[in-house]
């Protein structure tokens, strides 16, 4: 999509700190990191909102989660625990409307999130 960041970042035209990669997601450093560790798991198609998702997208969702336990085990951070959380729409705190999983580690969160 023409006007979306992390559809740019996907493309290349703006660079991004990668920490996976593969033909269907691409995982990267958050720009402003709300713990030591913060990654940003997404597909490389683009899907606004989690209200777009659709059954069809079932395996490639499965895929991200996994992706983001894995990414948690090469960050150190899957013993001492973690958050992964996907924003949606504004009451959600999205800002970036291209569907991506928080990945955040390395220190204590406190529950429920503000
Ligand atoms: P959300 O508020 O859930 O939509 O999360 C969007 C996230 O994208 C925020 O945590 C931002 O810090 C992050 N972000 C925005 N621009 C970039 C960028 N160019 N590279 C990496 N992360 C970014
Ligand atoms: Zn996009």
């Amino acid at each position: 999509m023409d006007d979306c960041l992390f559809c740019k970042i996907i493309s290349g035209d703006i660079p991004a700190d990668k920490v996976f990669e593969n033909k269907r997601l691409l995982a990267f450093r958050d720009i402003n990191p709300a713990a030591p560790t913060h990654i940003l798991i997404i597909p490389k198609i683009h899907i606004s909102t989690l209200n777009e998702l659709e059954q069809k997208h079932n395996e490639l969702v499965g895929e991200l989660v996994r992706t983001a336990s894995e990414l948690a085990k090469q960050e150190g951070i899957a013993e001492a625990g973690y958050r992964t959380g996907f924003n949606c729409n504004e009451a959600g705190g999205q800002t970036v409307f291209h569907i991506h999983l928080h990945l955040m580690g390395g220190r204590t969160f406190g529950w429920p999130p503000g």
